[in-house]
């Protein structure tokens, strides 16, 4: 019988934060598993809602291996890369960057030029051959900020 079959979850459960006893039973890479799916089925929104639950939920989603490995298999979901070339592959199969906005100074996802998506598994905005509106988080703070095209 492994630690797992520890945990016996029942209906009265889902939904609810796991206890501190529970958490030690979980290893730590089935967890990272679970939230990995949470961040892949409710897009990047989450990872703020799963930081914000627990200390152990926030040093999970605060690596940046577990955010590249949810903006890779987000991507993965998204673009049939077996289509195009390697340099293609070289120029938008990259990791995103946080970055301040200029504007609003909050903190967004800068995809640069590439592919743009909540975060939802198999949803995307679109694929932006150029960033016209960089170092913001939106087009609204572009042009609130003086910008135009
Ligand atoms: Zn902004």
């Amino acid at each position: 019988m492994t630690r797992l079959h520890l945990i016996k979850p029942s209906k009265a459960c889902w939904g609810k934060p796991l206890t501190p006893s529970q958490r030690k039973l979980l290893p730590l890479l089935v967890l990272q598993e679970i939230l990995l799916e949470v961040v892949l089925q409710d897009g990047d929104v989450a990872i703020g809602s799963l930081a914000l639950t627990c200390r152990c939920f926030n040093s999970i989603v605060s690596m940046e291996s577990f955010r590249r490995e949810a903006h890779f298999t987000w991507l993965d979901s998204v673009v049939n890369w077996k289509k195009f070339s390697e340099d293609f592959r070289n120029l938008y199969r990259v990791p995103y960057s946080l970055s301040r906005c200029f504007h609003c100074e909050t903190t967004y996802k800068d995809c640069g030029e590439g592919y743009r998506g909540r975060g939802q598994r198999g949803v995307m905005q679109g694929f932006y051959g150029s960033d016209d509106f960089q170092g913001y988080c939106e087009h609204d703070c572009f042009y609130e900020a003086g910008g135009s095209m």
